[in-house]
């Protein structure tokens, strides 16, 4: 008698080969691995995420081929491929006499709906597995903070480095500190040079000419015979450890800069094989703490190796958790009842805004932004003009390499755009063109002045921002955290209120001409 066959689906941001699934190939245990439309289609995404995606779900089906595991791949242009997950897996169900269903908790709400749905219709039985990626699980935040209004990042943060024992000097911080927040806001100097970005050049020239083929709808440039992310767990691990060598002895100091440059400066880039699993969130914390105590030159002081576990440890499982107590509302939330369009320089880089220009260039380039581009420059000047948060989160969701919903969104409304009303962040992150000046080159290379608030020359961030807060006054001004702006705002001259308001009128009404 032949046992039964049990068929399990891996997702193409699940790519764990470290997961117990793939310990030893069991000979009744058929993976299965699909480029669908359904995934290629429900957002405009970057020619290099999708090719990104799939080169990286080839690389892991041929590991576990060569591993011994027995792989189902449906390439995007199989005759059998029915493009979404249900048909597929029904057909496969059928076809290979299968009698049981396996998959791994999906990280979106979307497909966890979904995949919830179709095992429950399957005509066999079904069970589904942690993903052995993240360091608590989907509820644990909620626990945390159970019965508090706010869900502050700082104090979740605090206790996953008591529960890792992460940077703990017995019950006290390393470095008598929590958080060396306030040492990592230099401008960049030239005082360290930058190395250039680490990127790979592999070959995705079939992947490219099969999107086009299709006629999948996508953005941004793509060089297909240098594409420059990682695409399987070795490079994974050579772009985590040029990282460790070159820029984390500088991470901190320089977190927050920005250049012209160069377009990821001392970041590691290494989000887009975070988020599909490559690499996992405590081996990375590990091998930073590690490098931190080596004798290696340069050394990593404190304020860099705690700015960097701070991101990974704290802020990326503190958004899933955000997400996931607060799904499906999140999606829809508007709480400044922001209604204007995108402009369309968001798909062009076509304006005469430097730092505009330059986020987003180098966005549609590489698929890539570091963090201050995305909230103080593409993320700020969005909220500034008063953007319809569905239309600034589509954009994110599409443009990154490392865009996947649940830590996109909660970026996006929650730290960027306030439209979930501060849950995440205690206060609109916006600022005039001072912030944008103190810490990039940009703004001595621009069109626009950053010190004029009105003329045709008047940096628009600066009336936006005066403008922003008079316009979601009832909302904002008990917020203790900018009432003082409100003050500053009273105090102004009459006439200047009224031409910053007649100056953020015009910017406003002719948003695609800036
Ligand atoms: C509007 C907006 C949208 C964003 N969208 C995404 C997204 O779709 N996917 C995504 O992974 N990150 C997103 N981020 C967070 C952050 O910008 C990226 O994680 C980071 O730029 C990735 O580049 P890096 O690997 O060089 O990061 P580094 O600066 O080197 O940081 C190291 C790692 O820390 C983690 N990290 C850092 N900041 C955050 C954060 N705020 N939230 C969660 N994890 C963080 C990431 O895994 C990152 O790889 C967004 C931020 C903003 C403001
Ligand atoms: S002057 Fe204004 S628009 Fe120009 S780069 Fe500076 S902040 Fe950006």
């Amino acid at each position: 008698m032949t046992a039964k066959k049990t068929l399990r689906l891996i997702l193409g941001d699940q790519l764990n080969e470290r997961h117990s699934w793939f310990k030893r190939p069991e000979a009744n245990v058929v993976y299965v691995l699909m480029e669908v439309r359904q995934e290629t289609d429900y957002v405009k995404h970057h020619i290099q995420k999708v090719a990104g995606f799939f080169a990286a779900m080839r690389a892991f089906a041929r590991r576990l081929e060569e591993a011994g595991h027995s792989v189902r791949y449906l390439c995007l242009d199989d005759p059998a491929n029915q493009h979404n997950f249900e048909d597929n897996i029904n057909h496969i169900i059928k076809k290979e006499k299968i009698a049981r269903f396996e998959y791994l908790l999906p990280d979106e709400y979307r497909l966890d709906q979904q995949l919830n749905d179709l095992a429950s219709r399957l005509p066999v039985a079904s069970a589904v597995y942690d993903t052995e990626h993240f360091l608590t699980t989907r509820s644990d935040l909620k626990q945390h903070f159970k019965g508090k209004k706010r869900f502050l990042m700082e104090s979740f943060y605090r206790q996953m480095r008591k529960q890792y024992n992460v940077l703990m000097d017995g019950k006290k911080p390393v470095g008598g500190k929590w958080n060396f927040d306030q040492s990592n806001r230099n401008r960049y100097d030239g005082a360290v040079p930058i190395p250039a970005p680490k990127v790979f050049k592999n070959d995705v020239t079939d992947i490219a000419a099969l999107i086009t083929a299709a006629g999948i709808k996508t953005m941004g440039e793509i060089k297909p015979k240098a594409f420059i992310w990682p695409i399987n767990r070795k490079q994974a691990l050579q772009i985590l450890n040029e990282f460790l060598d070159k820029r984390l002895p500088h991470f901190g100091t320089y977190q927050d800069a920005m250049t012209t440059e160069s377009w990821s400066l001392f970041h590691a880039r290494i989000s887009f094989a975070l988020n599909t699993k490559m690499l996992g969130p405590m081996e990375v914390i590990e091998a930073s703490l590690r490098r931190a105590s080596g004798n290696k030159k340069p050394s990593v002081g404190i304020e860099q190796l705690e700015g960097f576990i701070r991101q990974i440890l704290g802020w990326r499982e503190y958004v899933r958790g955000i997400y996931w107590a607060h799904m499906p509302a999140y999606e829809t939330s508007n709480y400044l009842n922001q209604r204007v369009d995108l402009p369309d320089f968001y798909w062009t880089a076509d304006t005469r805004l430097k730092c505009l220009q330059a986020a987003i260039g180098q966005s549609l380039e590489h698929a890539y932004a570091h963090h201050i581009q995305r909230l103080m420059v593409t993320g700020n000047f969005a909220l500034l003009a008063g953007v319809h948060p569905d239309q600034i989160d589509a954009w994110y969701l599409g443009i990154y390499i490392d865009a996947i919903q649940w830590v996109e969104i909660v970026n996006t409304r929650g730290m960027s755009q306030f439209a979930d009303g501060g849950i995440v962040a205690t206060k609109p992150y916006i600022s005039s063109a001072n912030y944008i000046h103190k810490m990039s080159d940009y703004c001595g290379q621009c069109h626009y002045d950053h010190k004029s608030k009105t003329g045709d020359r008047a940096c628009p961030f600066n009336s936006l921002y005066w403008d922003f807060l008079d316009r979601h006054r009832t909302k904002l001004a008990k917020n203790p955290r900018i009432g003082m702006m409100y003050r500053t705002w009273d105090r102004m001259k009459a006439e200047n209120r009224k031409a910053l308001k007649k100056q953020a009128r015009s910017y406003r009404n002719h948003l695609n001409d800036l």
